[in-house]
């Protein structure tokens, strides 16, 4: 079927996939910030309408009856999980589109080498790069499943380690890369058999990069999986571009490597973060805890200080300077409300009153940020881990609400285990360190944590919302 706008000429649907190029850069660039983010990603969202809405009109792919019936079938699906999925949910979320990037990427490649090889062409460039379209496609899909799963929890979180493991994994990446040698060079050597005849290659390719997709994730474990989404994010983009080489689609490329480089770019500041090389990330085998660091009762015996939320009021009382560290438990407990409530009445008694944001506190990059701005906490009460640290000392009291791992001290000192020489946030300098969570579980990594056995810290237990909530309530009746 003709397409709506066919006879456009093709420097107009160019000329659009420019303009699109440059929302999308404009739309990155706003979200560099929480508080321009929003429009960030309505003018990204605009600029990919646009491209694909004129790819749609002007390209002689399908009848657009049936691609705008797909587009509607995706779109109620994206608002249906943007609805239902929750914000601790995220991750996983992130990491299915990832995966679904790199799947899609993979099969259109495959899709326009059947279309090439059936029409009795090759091209030696589009067969290479659809080669590494279904490489990197395989694996991103089949590496974001299973972080996906284990995120989630329906894939054994823990890390899993074997012997000759690095040997397994170079295997099959050396047959995806002979499958893909193998297509690129056997139609041209061999003209009797028919292209088509080389398509399985190409299938085979896929297969190994999926085992090897799956292999990869696979062995990492608990805390290191911001790192892999990250990177996978990174790969989805990668496989996007290199798509976009596979269809000459240029706005395929300018989309693929923003997503590749931003990827790229998160991925080398949460290994910081963590302390962590990427190459150590994968090949490391750190990302388990202790067996015996989950005998908690032993652990903080006879150590542990209860308050309750009048305590904590007339502590704050008394108090010139508070700053408060969120954590994944507060987006658990959706307690951000009554947190910003609270600062801000501190705030209105002549507290100084400022956030420690710790990078990979909750389950995704700008965790917090996003829930604080929700609750419309000035953007300039944040401040980072660089910033707060040498503060700590000078400060009357920390609350800390739902945060574990990234307020837990022995990542300064341990030696080996999932958070060791993990930056964190020093809150034990503070004068009194009051830490809200429900019990004296681990966190993420599973590590115990000595800062609730510390002498100046007072455990408040109970859901987050709620003690937060009270807290208001007793501070409104005081002040
Ligand atoms: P943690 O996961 O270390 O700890 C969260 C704490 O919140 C738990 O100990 C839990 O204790 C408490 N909690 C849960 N529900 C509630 C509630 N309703 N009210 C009060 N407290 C609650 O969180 P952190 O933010 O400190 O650290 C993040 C961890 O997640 C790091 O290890 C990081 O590597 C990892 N990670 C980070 C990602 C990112 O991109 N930011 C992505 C994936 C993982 P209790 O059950 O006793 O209440």
């Amino acid at each position: 079927m003709a397409a709506i706008l066919g006879n456009l000429p093709t420097s107009v649907l160019a000329f659009v996939y420019l303009v699109a190029g440059v929302l999308f850069i404009q739309g990155l660039r706003d979200m560099t910030h929480p508080r321009t983010a929003p429009r960030g990603n309505l003018i990204s969202a605009g600029g990919m309408a646009l491209a694909v809405g004129f790819t749609v009109l002007v390209t002689d792919i399908l009848s657009p009856i049936l691609l705008f019936a797909g587009l509607l079938v995706g779109a109620a699906i994206g608002v249906w999980l943007a609805v239902t999925v929750e914000t601790t949910e995220m991750p996983q979320l992130v990491g299915l589109f990832n995966g679904f990037g790199g799947g899609a990427s993979a099969l259109v490649a495959g899709a326009e080498l059947i279309d090439m090889f059936g029409t009795g062409s090759f091209q030696v460039g589009v067969t290479a790069t659809a080669a590494l379209a279904g490489i990197i496609g395989a694996v991103t899909f089949w590496g974001s499943l299973v972080a996906a799963g284990k995120l989630h929890g329906v894939i054994d979180d823990s890390s899993v380690r074997y012997s000759g493991e690095q040997a397994v994994k170079a295997l099959f990446l050396v047959l995806a890369v002979f499958a893909g040698l193998h297509l690129i060079a056997r139609p041209n050597l061999l003209g009797t058999v028919p292209l088509a005849g080389w398509v399985p290659s190409y299938w085979v390719l896929v297969a190994a990069a999926s085992v090897l997709g799956i292999l990869l994730v696979i062995p990492i474990g608990g805390a290191d999986m911001p790192v892999v989404i990250a990177l996978l994010n990174s790969y989805s983009g990668l496989a996007a571009a290199t798509t976009g080489f596979v269809l000459d689609n240029s706005v395929l490329i300018i989309a693929g490597t923003l997503v590749g480089a931003s990827g790229l770019i998160l991925t080398v500041i949460m290994c910081e973060s963590m302390n962590r090389s990427l190459a150590n990330v994968f090949f490391g085998g750190i990302g388990e805890a202790s067996e015996d660091d989950g005998e908690m009762e032993d652990i903080y015996e006879g150590q542990i200080t209860s308050t309750s939320p009048e305590e904590v009021e007339m502590t704050l009382d008394v108090a010139d300077r508070v700053v408060i560290v969120p954590g994944y438990g507060m987006a658990v407990a959706q307690a951000q409300h009554a947190v910003a409530e609270l600062a801000e009445l501190l705030d209105e008694n002549d507290v100084d009153v400022e956030f420690g944001i710790h990078p990979v506190a909750g389950r995704m990059p700008g965790h917090m940020n996003v829930l604080l701005a929700e609750a419309d906490v000035p953007y300039e009460k944040l401040r980072d881990l660089e910033e707060i640290n040498p503060t700590f000392s000078q400060t009357d009291v920390v609350i800390v609400i739902g945060a574990n791992d990234v307020v837990n001290p022995s990542a300064n000192t341990a030696d080996s285990g999932p958070i060791a020489g993990m930056p964190v946030l020093n809150v034990g300098e503070a004068r009194t360190v009051i830490v809200n969570k429900r019990s004296l579980s681990p966190g993420f990594s599973g590590v115990p944590n000595p800062l609730f056995a510390q002498d100046n810290t007072n455990m408040l237990f109970g859901d987050g919302k709620e003690m937060m909530q009270e807290l208001v309530n007793i501070y409104k009746e005081n002040h």
